[in-house]
């Protein structure tokens, strides 16, 4: 997925705010942030929206899961709260085709959400 700006940031093509990295999630700082914390956990493997999961991908997303509380934590925003979010095609929002777990924190996020 050559044109996919999520597969790009994964390979290093586009300068990014790295938080986290392993053999099979990144975490960096979103570009346009909505919170004082706003981090984005992107899976390597390019898979487009939440509706292309599969039963051989649980425990990514449970590896980005898990990341992201860890992210949260290690903010100091574990107790305090935070919020994890997919966002699944047009409706919702979407607008990078490559799954991403967004985890903002550091501000009273309402619900519901708008
Ligand atoms: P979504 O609208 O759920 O698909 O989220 C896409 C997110 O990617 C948005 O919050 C954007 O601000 C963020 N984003 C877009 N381009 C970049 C980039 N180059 N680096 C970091 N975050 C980005
Ligand atoms: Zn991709």
């Amino acid at each position: 997925m050559s044109d996919c700006l999520f597969c790009r940031i994964v390979k290093g093509e586009i300068p990014v705010k790295l938080v986290y990295e392993d053999e099979q999630i990144i975490a960096i700082d979103d570009i346009n942030p909505q919170a004082p914390m706003h981090v984005l956990v992107i899976p390597k493997v390019h898979i487009a929206t939440l509706n292309d999961l599969n039963g051989e991908h649980d425990a990514l997303v449970g590896q980005m899961t898990r990341c992201a509380s860890a992210i949260a934590r290690q903010r100091g925003y574990a107790d305090r709260g935070f919020r994890t979010v997919f966002n699944t095609n047009g409706e919702a929002g979407q607008s990078v085709f490559h799954i991403h777990l967004h985890a903002l924190a550091g501000r009273a996020l309402s619900w519901p959400p708008g």
